[in-house]
């Protein structure tokens, strides 16, 4: 039997509107779909009635699959001989793990096709008026991980480096570690007067921003009850414009 193949497809941040072409084709073509939490809302209605639809998502603390389980089944289904689509929120290469999934599948000589997503870091952003890269005030922009613990020895994130960045800093996954990550910035130099905005289910039904400085966004998104899914950005970029 010929071995079929996966597509890493990204479905963009939340609205429908921002899926490609090639994703809803390929949605429409697949024998499987393994799909995230983070997906549109009916991003599956073009599914054909027969596909077979699996959750893989994780929630916080429940993960549905572990990433190992996820690589195997993508593994199993493509040796079956089927199209399958990973379907994942925003882009699948950013803060997604698609990396490892590409790797698993060309680890067992598998073919897979990538189809970039919009990623939340830029669509967010711009759905709420921020541009993450400006003439006058941006000439570069930082895709962080909030998730890590800046307390950690041997932590993966450079803040000194971060701090000192000439540009945008967006920090995905970073509402829970918001009050580390920022006093860690500010300790390794970055301004607390620096604008800073916190952006939640961005380009979804209800997205809201909450804009304050580096050194008081901790407060004002607690105070708000911010809650994921949400972008943390940091920057000139970030300040309000009346
Ligand atoms: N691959 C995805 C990111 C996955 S990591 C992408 O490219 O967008 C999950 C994090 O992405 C969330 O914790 C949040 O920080 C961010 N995120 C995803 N969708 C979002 C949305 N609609 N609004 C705000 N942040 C979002």
């Amino acid at each position: 039997m010929a071995a079929g193949i996966v597509h890493l497809v990204g479905a963009g941040p939340g609205d429908p509107g921002l899926m490609s072409a090639r994703a809803l084709e390929l949605i429409a073509r697949a024998d499987a779909i393994l799909y995230d939490r983070l997906i549109p809302q009916d991003a599956l209605a073009g599914a054909r009635a027969d596909c077979d639809l699996r959750y893989v998502g994780k929630q916080s603390g429940d993960a549905a699959m572990s990433q190992e389980q996820i690589n195997a089944l993508l593994v199993e289904l493509a040796q079956e001989g089927r199209e399958v689509v990973r379907l994942k929120g925003g882009d699948p290469f950013v803060f997604g793990r698609g990396g490892e999934e590409a790797e698993a599948l060309a680890h067992a000589g598998l073919a897979f096709e990538v189809v970039p997503g919009v990623t939340a870091g830029i669509a967010a952003p711009a759905y709420a008026g921020i541009p993450v890269t400006h003439r006058d005030s941006a000439s570069a922009v930082a895709f962080v991980t909030g998730h890590e613990d800046p307390a950690k020895p041997g932590s993966a994130l450079d803040w000194p480096a971060l701090a000192a960045f000439p540009g945008t800093l967006v920090f995905y996954m970073g509402v829970k570690r918001l009050p580390e990550n920022a006093a860690a910035l500010i300790e390794a130099g970055r301004s607390p007067d620096q604008p800073a905005a916190a952006i939640e289910r961005g380009t979804m039904p209800g997205q809201r921003t909450v804009t304050a400085t580096l050194g008081t966004l901790a407060e004002a998104v607690d105070r708000e009850v911010v809650k994921a899914p949400a972008l943390i950005v940091v920057g000139e970029v970030a300040r309000r414009r009346e």
